[in-house]
């Protein structure tokens, strides 16, 4: 794909994150790694909704703005992911209400923020991590994110959202909507005692699917 279509990309996906009420006012922000290891990353104070395709910020391999607005102030949350999963080609990064909901609840195990509940949810967005509330612009955060060592796609940063890395921007979109309707489900089902997938159900997607589930002894879930 050329420069020109990630950035529509960028804007198409944006517009459509931000109209379905994933991601208020000028939350959330979207990267896509270039073959020539520089980003493709979407404006700071920037909505979703409105983004303009010739003000998205691209950075060269190391970091430093070529053109365009100023990248958003999260990037690190962006590069600690990209730094630790070889395979991210892009990240998406919203505050969207039912991820962010989950986040506060007592029950939550940082090493997997939800059961399967589904098989998309496992499928996209594989397991969630939970890493602690940080003040916004804290660099610690990224350490945080570093910690995990790469092993989850997806991760939800406690009082504030997710933040969940692709192959393509759409796989990393179609992720972050997984994890937020599977936060959903949780809220709706909670207290209700459902029936989640079985180890056996869960064991039958990582074989036929081939996926790569971050090792969890499974209490409960
Ligand atoms: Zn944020």
């Amino acid at each position: 794909m050329t420069d020109a279509k990630f950035r529509e990309e960028i804007c198409r996906f944006g517009r459509s994150l931000f109209e379905r009420g994933l991601t208020p006012g000028s939350s959330g922000n979207i990267s896509l790694r270039l073959d020539d290891g520089g980003w493709l990353v979407t404006p700071t104070n920037a909505s979703l909704g409105f983004l303009d395709p010739a003000r998205i910020a691209r950075l060269d391999a190391k970091g430093k703005l070529v053109s365009g607005d100023p990248p958003t102030k999260e990037i690190p949350l962006h590069t600690a992911l990209y730094e630790t999963r070889a395979g991210a080609r892009a990240i998406v990064h919203l505050h969207s209400t039912h991820a962010v909901a989950i986040t506060m609840l007592p029950e939550i195990d940082p090493k997997a923020v939800l059961p399967p509940m589904t098989p998309y949810y496992l499928m996209r967005a594989g397991q969630t991590a939970l890493v602690p509330y940080f003040r916004p612009g804290d660099p610690a955060v990224a350490d945080a994110i570093k910690g995990l060592a790469g092993r989850y796609s997806s991760v939800l940063l406690a009082n504030h959202g997710p933040v969940v890395a692709g192959e393509t921007l759409e796989a990393a979109v179609f992720a972050t909507e997984e994890l937020e309707e599977t936060a959903k489900l949780y809220l709706l089902l909670r207290g209700l005692n459902p029936r989640y997938l079985s180890p056996e159900q869960v064991s039958d997607l990582v074989r036929v699917f081939g996926l790569t589930l971050p090792k969890h002894d499974e209490h409960g879930h």
